[in-house]
């Protein structure tokens, strides 16, 4: 579709970025772009509304939840659109008040990702969302704390997908992306 084709024209590649070997795929160009963003958010909350609330039987999304950093762009913009609330998960030490904690994986052994122990209640519908998933790894961990506050993860949210890393393998829910990379 257009829309797509659009998004993903903006996407830059940037070789061995943080590091030699690893291709960066950079986002903010569609940040950068009015247009652009707009219709990013546009396309999430299409998608949410005509496909993802369907599996749900109260036809609703309570919770939007973003991963640290990134996931803060966009979720949030998403959830005042479908008047749901946004809940961050973040790093390791940065929430105040009682937290929940889940490991996950990085290249170098693991990193810890918290979210506060009070943002989802029992049987609420939530999606996840980030900028992109890779191993699916922080989406998992994310998943895992939706799921010990008794939440009910509908989807899996990102622009961008590394489908050679078979991330949807490691989710408890579906995995929608807007630009597949393989
Ligand atoms: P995973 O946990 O799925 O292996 O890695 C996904 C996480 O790493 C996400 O938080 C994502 O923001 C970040 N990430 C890894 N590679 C890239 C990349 O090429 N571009 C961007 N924008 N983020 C990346």
């Amino acid at each position: 579709p257009a829309d797509v084709d659009y998004l993903r024209g903006l996407l830059r590649a940037f070789p061995d970025y943080p590091k030699k070997g690893i291709v960066f795929l950079d986002i903010f160009p569609l940040l950068r772009d009015p247009i652009a963003f707009e219709t990013l958010i546009t396309h999430f909350v299409h998608h949410i509304t005509s496909h993802t609330i369907a599996q749900s039987p109260s036809k609703k999304i309570d919770v939007v939840v973003g991963l640290d950093a990134r996931g803060f762009l966009l979720g949030p913009l998403i959830a005042m659109r479908l008047g749901a609330a946004f809940v961050p998960v973040r790093k390791k030490g940065k929430l105040p008040g009682e937290t929940i904690h889940a490991e996950y994986e990085k290249e170098y052994g693991v990193d810890v990702f918290e979210m506060q122990a009070d943002a989802i209640t029992p049987g609420q519908n939530v999606v996840i969302i980030d900028d992109l998933v890779a191993t699916g790894g922080s989406a998992k961990a994310a998943g895992e704390l939706v799921a010990k506050l008794g939440g009910k993860t509908l989807e899996y949210l990102f622009i961008i997908e590394l489908t050679f890393l078979k991330p949807s393998e490691k989710l408890d829910a579906p995995l929608y992306s807007i630009v597949k990379v393989d």
